[in-house]
């Protein structure tokens, strides 16, 4: 397929498109939106070039793209992480394999595929060979190290690209491939059990609004934290037995447990807020578990010694997912028992999705059409 491309790409006749075979036209230019610089703007670009798929990569006709707060956090540049610049944002790409590398063998040209945050990783190291690949240290991160989904058409490591079946509506998978499989490996990792409460501060966000539901599938009694009517109301429709507004409430730590009849035994903080995670040592139930996936820029969790030892909790930090999460995470989203609350819009608006992010205005996820 390589060969194709590069035979077609010095052809005179074929200046701006290159066919690949007889389904698939893939253009030399494309857009995307990149910026050049931390909080530069946001360049809606019309003829970025296309990247070329390497031996183990599938290049992906991106359809949709979720927009994940690390997307928000990757443009700010407060993680003590550099960014690849100028990149291109974006690891919820959902869409169709246009073309592979030589050494690819999983994926066909017109399959269905889903590029997430882990692109790719050594798969050879500890921590690789034990399923924790996202510690890998030479771990690849789509919209962050290597150019994201905020554009046509992306690249992914073949053997981490998600697989999702045919006739699935990529628009409502693709914040699966981040936020569902986030929260899904949260919530195994806080280890409750069927019966048990969850607290889910952030819940009527992105993250949040999929973790109420996995927590519903998983049999747990989710608990959400946020605030406002529209929140409120969705978190509700999507599960949650209990919603409590952090600002509308004089005492929260005394109304959760109350709720929760002596504390929730997981919580799970998907919110971008370090006081959120400072409050729920003292609500957690004793012996509970607290999990932190929000990344606030330059946060610290803090717990009171006294009262982490004599409560005997649990703190412990939870980092996207590994391929066996992956495929496990999108089964419940086939079989229908986790949906996406999703507002499409076009790929030109990714400015004001981040305004509204910054407030803490989306209820849900916002999903780019790569096409507008
Ligand atoms: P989002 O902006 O969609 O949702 C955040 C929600 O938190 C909002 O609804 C907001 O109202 C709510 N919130 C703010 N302060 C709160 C508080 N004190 N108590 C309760 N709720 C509060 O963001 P998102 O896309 O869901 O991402 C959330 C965080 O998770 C980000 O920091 C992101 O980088 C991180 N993240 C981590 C991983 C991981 O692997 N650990 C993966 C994906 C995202
Ligand atoms: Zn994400």
């Amino acid at each position: 397929m390589l060969r194709t491309i590069s035979r077609l790409a010095s052809s005179p006749a074929r200046r701006n498109f290159i066919r690949l075979n007889s389904t698939f036209v893939v253009p030399r230019t494309q857009k995307a939106i990149v910026f050049e610089k931390n909080n530069g703007p946001l360049l809606y670009k019309t003829d970025w070039p296309v990247p070329t798929p390497a031996a183990d990569e599938i290049l992906v006709n991106v359809k949709y793209s979720g927009v994940c707060h690390t997307d928000l956090h990757a443009w700010h540049g407060d993680w003590p992480l550099p960014t690849k610049l100028p990149l291109v944002g974006g690891h919820e790409g959902a869409g169709v394999v246009v073309a592979r590398g030589s050494a690819v063998t999983n994926f066909e040209l017109g399959d269905y595929a889903g590029i997430k945050w882990l692109n790719g990783s050594c798969l050879s190291c500890e921590f690789c060979l034990k399923g924790a690949e996202s510690s890998c240290s030479d771990a690849i991160l789509t919209g962050y190290t290597h150019d994201g989904t905020f554009q046509e058409y992306a690249t992914a490591k073949a053997i981490h690209a998600a697989k999702i079946p045919k006739q699935t509506d990529l628009a409502q998978i693709a914040p699966i491939l981040c936020a569902g499989i986030t929260v899904y490996k949260a919530l195994k990792t806080s280890t409750a059990t069927p019966g048990q409460w969850v607290a889910i501060t952030g819940a009527g966000g992105g993250l949040g609004s999929l973790a109420i539901q996995y927590a519903k599938a998983m049999g747990l009694r989710p608990i959400a934290i946020d605030t406002g009517a529209a929140k409120a109301e969705l978190c509700k429709s999507l599960g949650a037995e209990v919603f409590i507004d952090f600002k509308a409430t004089s005492d929260l730590s005394a109304e959760i447990k109350q709720a929760t009849h002596g504390g929730p035994h997981a919580v799970i903080h998907v919110a971008v807020s370090e006081a959120a995670i400072e409050v729920s040592t003292d609500y957690v139930r004793p012996t509970g578990t607290i999990v932190l996936v929000g990344m606030p820029a330059g946060a610290v969790a803090r717990s009171s010694v006294f009262n982490h030892v004599v409560k005997a909790i649990d703190i412990k930090g939870s980092y996207v997912g590994n391929r066996e999460d992956t495929v496990e995470a999108l089964d419940f989203f086939s079989r229908g028992l986790v949906s996406s609350p999703i507002n499409i819009v076009g790929l030109s608006e990714l400015a004001s999705v981040y305004e509204k992010m910054e407030k803490g205005e989306i209820v849900g996820r916002f999903v780019l059409d790569t096409t507008c």
